[in-house]
């Protein structure tokens, strides 16, 4: 990207992008295919960073047959334009398969795939984008009494380097949820960061884990344990009764249509709520029928030849987990007699969910001016602009974090290419510096950072 050098005034981009996962690569294509169809005036300057030294997604989890929870077709741009070259099966043709993927009938590639899809497409938009550089502050530029622009710190290994610009981006992702009081340690592990940490187990041999959850990833960790592992228990804790599977009927997997976030941005509160409950189970605590059923075959397979590895403690909670010098104790206390059992495991495994990143938690005082509802969450417009005081005149736009706002397709694949159409549009619509087409110098420096 143009640097300024020591002493120049910051350069300005209409857009400044942080994170690059699958939101925000997303965003850069949509932002690419309209810098080539309009000439250097109209086109629009952006730049992203992200704190992975290359791309990768859930790269923990990249469980070797692990299966998208998506079509294909929900990828990084179909749904915006169909005949874009950023697509899986562009992907798929310039690697050699696509005949091959079509003889598969298949709508759910594996994880692995889907990876090495988001990868390619991220290596097409990489002249816009940092690796290595990780975001740690905005500070708002303020002219007149107006927030003019903002001034992004980011820190990489040359140090803390400021980049100003007209709008963010924010595609910041999920972070790891850890039960309150649970700190993670060697044998103390989120699921996020299984294949990472089970490559540390090599040349040991370990005899039970415990996997804590019921929705997909637990499920996914608990076959993962036991096949990887074929002389270790592997026991699963989990309140339910049973794993529940995922409603993935084409009526309900219409909540994840774009039509839908139109439908639940304007639905008052009390519908989005039950929209939420009654169709929360497409996605939230919810696991593959086909993976309860693999799982279920193993128990019972195991049960008949007398072989049992594969434990499920269901009605029940893990209440402790203490290291011990070379184990881990935990307590799993029984919800029906409150009965507590002991057990010593190399290795448990909370797979215990993610939050959304907080979305103004990088903003600093400019968080100040980001209006919220009665509930103190942030109040995001339609076009996923976080609504602010009138005094701040850039765009801060979410991808992500907006569930309470526009729905269930917040974290998700299954809207991206529609979403990142849609704040295109916004910015557009807005207007850009003018003389727009790259990143330029503040023409009279009179802007200043306000502290
Ligand atoms: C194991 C797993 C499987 C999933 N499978 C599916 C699926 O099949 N279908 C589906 O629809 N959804 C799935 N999801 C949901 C998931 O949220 C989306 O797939 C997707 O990751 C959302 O993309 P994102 O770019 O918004 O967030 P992320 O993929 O989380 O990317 C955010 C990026 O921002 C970077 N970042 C964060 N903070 C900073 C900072 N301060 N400075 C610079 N960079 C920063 C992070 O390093 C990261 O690369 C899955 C989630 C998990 C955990």
């Amino acid at each position: 990207m143009a640097q300024a050098r020591p002493g120049d005034a910051p350069l300005i981009h209409d857009l400044i992008g942080i994170g690059f996962g699958p939101s925000n690569v997303a965003m850069a294509i949509a932002l690419s295919e309209h810098n080539a169809r309009v000439g250097r005036e109209e086109a629009v300057t952006a730049h992203f960073f992200e704190q992975q030294p290359r791309f990768g997604w859930h790269r923990g989890m990249l469980i070797d047959d692990a299966t998208m929870q998506v079509s294909f077709l929900k990828d990084l741009v179909t749904l915006r334009n169909p005949a874009s070259e950023y697509s899986f099966l562009c992907y798929l043709q310039s690697k050699g398969r696509l005949i091959d993927f079509i003889n598969h009938k298949n709508l759910f590639p594996l994880r692995v795939e889907f990876h090495d899809y988001f990868e390619w497409a991220a290596d097409k938009v990489d002249d816009m984008v940092s690796y290595g550089h990780e975001v740690v502050g905005v500070m708002p530029v303020v002219r007149d009494g107006a927030v003019e622009y903002l001034d992004v710190t980011v820190r990489s290994g040359e140090g803390l380097a400021v980049h100003r610009a007209r709008n963010l981006v924010i595609g910041t992702g999920l972070r790891p949820l850890m039960p309150e009081g649970v700190e993670r340690t060697d044998r103390v592990w989120h699921n996020s960061e299984l294949l990472a940490k089970v490559d540390g187990l090599e040349g040991t041999s370990p005899s039970r884990f415990i996997v804590v959850g019921a929705g997909q990833s637990a499920a996914e960790n608990v076959a993962y344990l036991h096949r990887r592992f074929p002389r270790a228990e592997v026991c699963a804790v989990f309140s339910r009764y049973g794993y529940s599977p995922a409603d993935d009927s084409s009526f309900a997997n219409r909540i994840f249509d774009p039509a839908a976030v139109d439908e639940f941005f304007t639905a008052p509160e009390n519908v989005k709520r039950r929209l939420m409950d009654y169709h929360g189970n497409t996605n939230y605590s919810v696991v593959d029928i086909d993976l309860i059923d693999d799982l279920y075959r193993q128990m019972y397979q195991e049960k008949v030849v007398g072989t049992e590895r594969l434990r499920f403690l269901n009605v029940s909670r893990l209440t402790g987990v203490k290291d011990t010098p070379d184990k881990v104790r935990a307590t799993v206390t029984s919800l029906v007699t409150g009965e507590e059992t002991l057990l010593d495991a190399d290795v448990v495994v909370f797979a215990t969910g993610y939050s959304p990143a907080d979305p103004v938690g990088l903003l600093g005082e400019v968080a100040d001016r980001c209006l919220r509802d009665d509930e103190g969450r942030v109040r995001v417009e339609r076009d996923y602009r976080i609504a602010t005081d009138p005094d701040l005149r850039c765009g801060i736009y979410l991808q992500g974090g907006t569930e309470h706002t526009h729905g269930i397709t917040s974290s998700l694949l299954s809207n991206t290419a529609i979403r990142v159409g849609e704040i295109l549009d916004s910015l557009l619509d807005r207007g850009l510096e003018p003389a727009s087409g790259k990143a330029r110098t503040v023409a009279d420096g009179t802007g200043s950072t306000a502290r």
